[in-house]
Order: structure tokens, then C-alpha cells, then sequence
């Protein structure tokens, strides 16, 4: 089971009466960013190029309570900067276990041995370690020596103390499928719960801009990753979205399904484009002119962008949405996510707006 049956019950009650309800838009998992400051420098980072008094600042212990009451998600996942960082965040998350909300707590890891006492292990709390690759991809890819091995060492040390571990993985261009199987096996040995992938999205601040995967990168690499996937990997995803990522079928973005609060306000439209800020989430759910991103838009930001926090909840509301949707889901649990194999050049139907060229890159310089 890649969750507590507790947990899936929440989301799946929480789905279908956000359907009896006929909400069109409804948020699945709050992103809470409690800081941008960071102990590592990652090449691909978009949060933690801010100046010196940004990243000196902090959500409060009120602010983080306020966001959670205003979106009301069951899921709230707190990435950063780097969580661990901020002096309040073990009352942080023993105040939103204590509203019954399923907690992400995403950390590099570095500083988890020496903080983990903070912290009581929980069926609502999970940390989520982010882990790109085999040793030596992780490496470089977070710009540290030697930081593959330490994350490693702390994951064991938080699975023995019983608390639930996850791992996040964003995956970059040059990198075959075939041989991060391998590290799909070595994180399953460390007694993760289950694993998260994304492709990474190229944002703005970002100081390596030439690594990122465009959209049929992502199915190549996907489906060597995960063609036949083994019965001893657990993902945190629905089998749809895996689907999706390896190009099986489409879907469009659903940026509402992870609204982003921070320190600047609440985030248009996404975790990933920072295209203004609004003081409420009433205000970011109907001020944004959500028909301007995702795929079909034409939007340039989100003509590449397949990341999960844009796409996950729309496989999760197709589930809920549809007989279809829901068939399609159970037999992906239970036979495993249909992957096409990798040598094949199958893509899916890419929807547009008539009136915009489709920008979707050719298979040319793809690795
Ligand atoms: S660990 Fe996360 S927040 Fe820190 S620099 Fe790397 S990507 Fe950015
Ligand atoms: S497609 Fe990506 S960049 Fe565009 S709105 Fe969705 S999540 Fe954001």
C-alpha cells in the first residue's frame, strides 16, 4: 500500500463531495511554503535566488494556520527552501496533525538526523526526501558532494524511529530511464513508503536553464523508467498520472488542484509561475484567469511543463470525474500503469486552441 488506507479514504471523501458539491475548482493539496532560505544551492532551484532580506524571511505559526483554514485541502505539503530551517515548523506540524491534515514535510535530508526528535512519529506526517537519482546524479545535480550518502544514512535512521518516508525525485535531461530502475530498487530497500516523480520545470531564476526535459524527453524517459514497472515499487501517484508522464495519454493542468501560499501572499497561478500574489484564496481561486495556462493554452510556460503539482490532481479529479476515469484507475492499481514500451513513437493527442500554433518540440536532439 503506497498510503495509509486512512489517508486515501480523507482524499477520496474529500473528491467526491467536491464533486456533489459541482465545484469545478477545488484545491487538493495545499502548498505550503514557509521559506525560501536554503543549506544547499541546486542547480535547478527556483526559490532560493531571492536577496538576502527575502530569504531572512519567514511565514509565521498564525500565517501557516490561516492559509490551512482558508484552503481547506486534506493534504498540505510543505516544501521550501528547506523546512527544517524554520524555528517554528515542529508547532507547525503538530498543529495541522492536530486538524486531521496528511502532512508532507519536504527536506533535503541534510539536517533530518539532528531535528528528527523534533517530531512524533504519525500517520498524518511523512518526510518527503528529496532524492534525484542514483549517488552521482543526486550529486550534481544538488551541487554537494557526498549529500546522496547523508540523505541516505538519515532515511534509515527516520524508517527506524516509525515515521512514514517518501522520496521526491525531479528528474533532468541526459539521464537514461534504464538506469535510475536501479535507484527505484535502492530506495524501495531503504523502507521508503513509496516514491514521487516529476520532470523538473524550467523556472525563470533558475541559474541552469539548459536541463530541463521538454515534453517528449519526458516520455522517452519515462517509459524507460517505468515500462513493466516492478510489483516492489510504491509510488505516491495515481497510476494515471504515471500514464500521463510517460505519455500513454494526456492531461491538462489543473494549477488550482495545488495552490501555493508563501510568503508573498497567495501565488498566480502556480507552485511555478510567479505571475503576481493575492492576500486571500478566495481571491487567487476567482481573479485568476486560469484559461490562460496549461497545455492547450499555448502558453509558452506551460507548453513543456508536466510537472506533478500541475498535473496529479487532474488525474485524481478524472478518477472521481468518470466511470472511465475510475476503471482506468483501478486497473492501473491493480495490473500496474500502462506504459508504452520505449522503442515505440506512440504520442498522445496533444489538445490546442485552433487559433495557436501547437508547440510541441519534435523527437530532433532528443537523447
Ligand atoms: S534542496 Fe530544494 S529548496 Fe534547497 S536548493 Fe535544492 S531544490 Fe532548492
Ligand atoms: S502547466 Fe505547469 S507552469 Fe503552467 S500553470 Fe500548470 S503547473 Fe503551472
Amino acid at each position: 500500500m503506497s498510503v495509509p488506507i486512512s489517508q486515501m479514504w480523507t482524499v477520496t471523501s474529500y473528491v467526491i463531495k467536491q464533486h456533489l458539491k459541482r465545484r469545478k475548482r477545488y484545491p487538493l493539496v495545499l502548498m505550503l511554503e514557509p521559506l525560501f532560505r536554503c543549506n544547499l544551492a541546486c542547480k535547478g532551484c527556483g526559490k532560493i535566488q531571492y536577496p538576502a532580506d527575502i530569504l531572512k524571511k519567514q511565514l509565521s505559526f498564525e500565517q501557516c494556520m490561516q492559509a490551512d483554514e482558508e484552503c481547506g485541502a486534506p493534504i498540505v505539503s510543505i516544501p521550501g527552501g528547506e523546512p527544517l530551517l524554520h524555528p517554528q515548523m515542529p508547532q507547525i506540524v503538530e498543529a495541522l496533525i492536530k486538524r486531521k491534515k496528511y502532512i508532507y514535510l519536504c527536506t533535503n535530508a541534510l539536517l533530518l538526523e539532528k531535528k528528527m526528535d523534533q517530531y512524533t512519529p504519525s500517520k498524518y506526517l511523512s518526510f518527503s526526501i528529496h532524492m534525484d537519482g542514483p549517488e552521482k546524479e543526486h550529486d550534481i545535480s544538488v551541487c554537494l558532494n557526498g549529500t546522496y550518502k547523508r540523505a541516505v544514512q538519515a532515511i534509515k535512521k527516520t524508517v527506524e524511529r516509525g515515521f512514514r518516508v517518501t522520496t521526491n525525485t525531479t528528474i533532468f535531461d541526459g539521464h537514461d530511464g534504464e538506469h535510475f530502475r536501479g535507484f527505484l530498487d535502492d530506495m524501495m530497500a531503504l523502507g521508503v513508503e513509496s516514491m514521487m516523480l516529476s520532470p523538473g520545470y524550467s523556472y525563470d531564476k533558475a541559474p541552469d536553464q539548459e536541463h530541463f526535459l521538454k515534453r517528449n524527453q519526458s516520455y522517452k524517459f519515462f517509459r524507460e523508467l517505468l515500462y513493466r514497472p516492478k510489483k516492489s515499487w510504491k509510488f505516491n501517484h495515481s497510476p494515471l498520472f504515471l500514464e500521463f508522464i510517460a505519455g500513454s495519454r494526456h492531461f491538462e493542468c489543473t494549477p488550482w488542484g495545488n495552490p501555493t501560499y508563501n510568503i508573498f501572499g497567495w501565488q498566480l497561478p502556480c507552485y511555478l509561475l510567479q505571475e503576481g500574489y493575492v492576500p486571500t484564496f478566495k481571491d487567487l481561486m476567482e481573479k485568476t484567469e486560469w484559461h490562460k495556462y496549461g497545455q492547450a493554452s499555448g502558453n509558452p510556460k506551460c507548453v513543456n511543463c508536466m510537472v506533478h503539482c500541475g498535473h496529479e490532481p487532474t488525474a485524481v479529479d478524472y478518477t472521481f470525474g468518470s466511470l472511465k476515469g475510475f476503471f482506468a484507475t483501478i486497473k492501473g492499481t491493480i495490473l500496474g500503469p500502462n506504459i508504452i514500451p520505449p522503442d515505440s513513437e506512440k504520442m498522445p493527442h496533444l489538445p490546442h486552441k485552433k487559433d495557436v500554433p501547437l508547440p510541441v518540440p519534435d523527437m530532433a536532439g532528443v537523447k
